[in-house]
């Protein structure tokens, strides 16, 4: 048995390796348990050789309480909850800075263990709310309307980083023990920093998490994952979580599609609405929204809108207009209010609910595609001199 309670014998460069890091100052961190899957946390816990059915009460305490502190998990025996914190922690993301818009909308920048940033956004409504969470720090799409896309990617976030998001908001609107209603953040909408199906394995587990009975509870139904079009992903999403689809067409014509969209090259309209089609967790009662940003003069005329209703007929979908959101160095201007209009009146017609998605969070560069955080994937020359990655 190794000191960590593995049932192997230490192979020898995991010695080496173990002298290494005793021979460092900094003790390593300890996990933390928000964060982690059931399997995980039923894995860390015999590690420690704990009995099985305490997998469970902490559960409880970590997704359904909210627990920050292992001495109020007043279910569990005093020797073992003195215990836990020699092994893990209840830490989640820590805020960098939180800022908050006059219309109530809040903005974090998370710092996480290994200095990278990433930001969620908590949009509030009267009587309930959505969070946006962020899958990836940064992003490969290089969508050209998109302020996100103009930071190169850094690295997925792991599935404990996505819940994290969610527990950090939750702790910061005091919404614990998971209320059953009234709450402020009843919706998560995966459209924050990345493209969720680029990094689906993570976001699946946090998804999971996030759904469980147990714990946070926010029923699938509540729960929307954004794609640019990643197709191989889609049916998966649908068969593996169930949740609402949202696609981010922004444009009816492969050619504008190819430019505004760059994934589009790769998995063009056509199949993009086969797989849409497909999707097993749609209905005429669970639409799939299609996002399109409102570009003037790119791609906001009579004949877009009518080009879009065409290309939707049949399948169980609503259409969200959102007004350009501008940031600094952009080309792109939003649509004028007319055009919008002519857009909106037009998909309507057509039996297409056709919101206009009301801007929220712009004073703080929180609205749709203006994240962006400071982060940067560090040169080699950088990592090993120790700089940190938030340059
Ligand atoms: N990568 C995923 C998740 C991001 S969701 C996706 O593309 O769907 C963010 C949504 O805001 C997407 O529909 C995106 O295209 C849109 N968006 C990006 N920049 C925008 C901007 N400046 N103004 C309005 N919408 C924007």
């Amino acid at each position: 048995m190794c000191d960590l309670g593995c049932p192997r014998p230490v192979p020898p460069y995991i010695t080496l390796l173990m002298n290494d890091l005793t021979a460092t100052e900094t003790p390593p961190r300890l996990p933390s348990l928000a964060g982690m899957t059931r399997d995980e946390m039923a894995f860390a816990l015999l590690e420690m050789g704990a009995p099985g059915f305490r997998a469970k009460q902490l559960w409880h305490w970590v997704y359904y309480q909210g627990a920050r502190d292992f001495a109020d998990m007043t279910t569990l025996s005093k020797a073992f909850r003195a215990e836990l914190p020699e092994h893990f922690t209840l830490a989640r993301p820590e805020t960098a800075t939180l800022q908050e818009s006059k219309d109530g909308t809040r903005k974090w920048l998370l710092r996480l263990d290994d200095g990278n940033e990433v930001e969620s956004v908590h949009i509030p409504e009267k009587d309930r709310g959505a969070l946006c969470v962020s899958s990836q720090i940064g992003c490969t799409l290089n969508c050209e309307f998109c302020h996100t896309g103009t930071q190169t990617m850094v690295r997925n976030l792991s599935a404990g980083e996505i819940v994290g998001q969610v527990m950090l908001a939750r702790d910061v609107l005091g919404e614990w023990p998971s209320p059953k209603e009234g709450r402020l953040l009843s919706n998560i909408v995966m459209m924050g920093m990345g493209e969720p199906l680029y990094n689906f394995d993570n976001v699946a587990a946090a998804i999971k998490i996030i759904m469980d009975h147990e714990g946070i509870a926010i029923s699938k139904r509540r729960i929307t994952l954004s794609t640019a079009g990643v197709v191989p992903m889609i049916r998966r999403c649908g068969e593996e979580l169930g949740v609402n689809l949202a696609v981010s067409l922004h444009a009816v014509r492969d050619d504008l599609r190819d430019q505004l969209v760059p994934i589009n090259r790769k998995y063009p309209i056509t199949e993009l609405l086969k797989a849409c089609n497909d999707y097993p967790a749609s209905s005429n009662a669970r639409r799939i929204t299609f996002e399109y940003a409102m570009l003037k003069g790119v791609n906001d005329s009579p004949a877009d809108a009518r080009e879009l209703v065409r290309l939707l007929k049949g399948l169980p979908a609503k259409v969200n207009l959102i007004p350009f959101n501008p940031w600094p160095g952009t080309p792109f201007e939003c649509s004028g209010k007319k055009a919008i209009k002519v857009f909106a009146d037009i998909v309507n017609d057509a039996g297409y609910s056709s919101p206009v998605r009301v801007t929220r969070g712009q004073d703080i560069m929180a609205a749709c595609g203006q994240l962006k955080s400071e982060s940067r994937r560090l040169k080699a020359s950088e990592r090993a001199s120790g700089a940190t990655p938030a340059a």
